[in-house]
């Protein structure tokens, strides 16, 4: 028999393991050995208190909603993420995610897991979202805003999606030494002040250039952008989403994109509640302004990891008319609709998980 080097190395790796396994680094129990061997798995999370009958409502609802083009966020959002919990949180921990534009003169500066984002306006730049600690900002954030020639003392603004350490951790850094402007829901601002004084990460202070967003449509504008905040609780109570104008970079397209603040399920039954309805409110307001593209705090929930590697391997015409990719954010006015209402779906799917039943 003749043997190619392909199937010679076909051979090879079925003999010793796949090659994202490397036998070596795995816990000795994987390799074989029966004790403990359970112990070295991560575990599959039961819900003892589920009322079966609706988890299957909305998780067939929401399976039905995200069709194909949405499977991926069904798949990762309704079941991937409630009943592998660790073994998301491993995915997502740590891994480093190239600084991107992917906008015309927006940029992702953050890592795989957590997001943080700035726009060049113009007249200096708007941060959503500040990842987790001063170390993050000054490893992860500044080489990032560097990559496009940007400095900490252009920023102007940072918007803190909601009130967890992911988001805020790095703005009280931005704040003491940019003298940047931290913009963030009332709600956020008392859960912050609320930490103690010794709380690490340091949350950022209510000083005199900070803003209170206290009502639905409030605009933060600089230079040529415009960012809508709307409050969105749930996830937490002082949770904020953004509609924001961004332009295809290939097609030069005039898009509005929606970054919500926070999809991850809340704990309580009334939080899952307000967050299941924030959704759907989001999802109608999303839809009448015409929002297509599809952002998240989060770039484990609207997948960038993914996005960033398409984009780098997209091309059009001289025209902007023919691409041999679509833009992957942007989904579409009906898609992005339908996420957020999936997402909404997946919260009331975890809601009857945990046995609760929600009163809206
Ligand atoms: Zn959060
Ligand atoms: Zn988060």
């Amino acid at each position: 028999m003749k043997t190619t080097l392909a199937t010679a190395l076909a051979l090879a790796t079925i003999v010793t393991a796949c090659p994202e396994h490397d036998a070596a680094e795995r816990p000795a129990a994987r390799q074989g050995r029966q004790a403990n061997l359970l112990a070295d798995y991560l575990p599959y999370v039961e819900y003892p208190q589920a009322q079966t009958a609706n988890v299957t409502k909305y998780v067939v609802a929401a399976r039905k909603l995200a069709g194909d083009d949405l499977y991926a966020y069904f798949a990762r959002d309704c079941i991937y993420q409630p009943r592998y919990v660790k073994l998301d949180d491993a995915a997502f921990q740590s891994a480093l995610a190239p600084a991107t534009e992917v906008f015309k003169n927006f940029y992702f500066v953050g890592q795989a897991a957590w997001s943080s984002s700035a726009y060049d306006t113009g007249d200096g730049l708007v941060i959503y979202d500040t990842l987790a600690s001063s170390a993050e900002i000054e490893s992860i954030v500044l080489p990032g805003l560097a990559k496009f020639g940007f400095t900490g003392h252009d920023i102007k603004y940072v918007l803190v999606s909601h009130e967890h350490f992911d988001h805020y951790g790095g703005a009280r850094y931005l704040q003491q030494n940019f003298g940047a402007a931290v913009v963030a829901s009332a709600d956020c601002w008392k859960a912050l002040e609320a930490l103690s004084p010794t709380a690490n990460p340091a949350p950022p202070v209510r000083d005199a250039k900070a803003i209170t967003v206290t009502k639905d449509a409030t605009e933060v504008k600089l230079g040529n952008v415009t960012t809508t905040i709307y409050l969105t609780p749930g996830h937490t109570n002082g949770t904020m989403s953004y509609l924001l104008p961004v332009t295809d970079l290939l097609t030069g397209d005039r898009l509005l994109a929606g970054m919500y603040g926070g999809s991850g399920a809340s704990r309580t039954a009334w939080s899952l509640g307000v967050q299941a309805v924030s959704l759907e409110r989001f999802a109608n307001i999303a839809r009448k302004n015409k929002a297509s593209v599809l952002l998240s705090s989060h770039h484990s929930r609207d997948r960038s990891m993914y996005n960033i590697e398409e984009v780098a391997l997209r091309t059009c015409d001289k025209q902007g008319h023919k691409c041999n990719l679509d833009n992957p954010w942007n989904v579409g006015v009906d898609t992005y609709y339908r996420w957020l209402m999936m997402e909404s779906l997946c919260i009331r799917a975890q809601a009857a998980r945990g046995g609760f039943i929600l009163s809206q």
